[in-house]
C-alpha cells in the first residue's frame, strides 16, 4: 500500500445513471479503493443491504449525526437526506486507500469546499430519454419521484463546471474502464509522483 494519503473521487450523475453498477465492476477491478457507505433515510429498495448499500437510519438519528458535527457532506434529495459519515473516509484516506463518494450535486459542492483537491466524475447516461426510461425500468419509484428525480437530473447537469471529467454511461463495462483510467491517471500526476526521481535527476 502507497504509504501517501489517497485520492478523494466524487462520483455524481443523475439518479438512474447507473452510478452503483458501474462503481460496483470498478471495485471487482480496484483493491486498493474503499468505497464510502452513505447514511440515509430513504427506505431500503429491495435487494439493499444495511450496511452495505447505505446506513438506513430515521431522522431523527440522521439529524444527531447532523448536530454531531459526524457528516463530512449531507443533503435532502426528493424527501430524503443523505450523507457521508466522516471519519471512515479520513481514516482510509489517511491509510493510503483511494475514496469513493457517490453523492448528488449539493453534497458534491460541499465536498469540494471542504477538500479542493478532491476529484469530480460526473456520471451521464447520454441522453435524458435513456435516463427516464431507466428510472421507469427501475419501477421502484411512484410516478411524482420519478418526475422529481428527472427535475434533479436537470439540475445537477447545469452544476457540470464543478466536475473534472464526464463519463458516459451507454455501456456499463466502458464507463467503469473510463473511471478506473481516470483514477490511474490521477495517480500518475507529477506532484504524485515527482517523490521517485527526488536525488536521481
Ligand atoms: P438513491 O435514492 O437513488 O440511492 O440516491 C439518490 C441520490 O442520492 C443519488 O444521486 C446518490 O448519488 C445520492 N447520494 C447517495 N448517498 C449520498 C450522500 O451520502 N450524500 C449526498 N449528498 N448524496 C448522496
Amino acid at each position: 500500500m502507497d504509504k501517501k494519503p489517497g485520492k478523494l473521487f466524487v462520483i455524481s450523475g443523475p439518479s438512474g445513471a447507473g452510478k452503483s453498477t458501474v462503481i460496483a465492476r470498478l471495485l471487482r477491478s480496484l483493491n486498493t479503493v474503499y468505497f464510502s457507505i452513505s447514511a440515509t433515510t430513504r427506505p431500503p429498495r429491495r435487494g439493499e443491504r444495511d450496511g452495505i448499500d447505505y446506513h438506513f437510519i430515521e431522522r431523527r438519528e440522521f439529524e444527531k449525526m447532523i448536530e454531531r458535527g459526524e457528516l463530512l457532506e449531507h443533503a435532502e434529495y426528493v424527501g430524503n437526506y443523505y450523507g457521508t459519515p466522516a471519519k471512515p473516509v479520513e481514516e482510509k484516506l489517511a491509510a493510503g486507500y483511494d475514496v469513493i463518494l457517490d453523492i448528488e450535486s449539493d453534497g458534491a459542492r460541499q465536498v469540494m469546499k471542504k477538500r479542493p483537491d478532491a476529484i469530480g466524475i460526473f456520471l451521464f447516461p447520454g441522453s435524458f430519454k435513456v435516463l427516464e426510461e431507466r428510472l421507469r425500468l427501475r419501477s421502484t419509484d411512484e410516478e411524482d419521484k420519478i418526475i422529481k428525480r428527472m427535475e434533479k437530473a436537470r439540475q445537477e447537469c447545469q452544476r457540470i463546471d464543478m466536475y473534472d471529467y464526464i463519463v458516459i454511461n451507454d455501456r456499463v463495462e466502458t464507463a467503469a474502464e473510463e473511471v478506473i483510467a481516470i483514477m490511474r491517471a490521477e495517480k500518475c500526476k507529477t506532484a504524485e509522483r515527482v517523490h521517485y526521481l527526488k536525488g536521481e535527476c
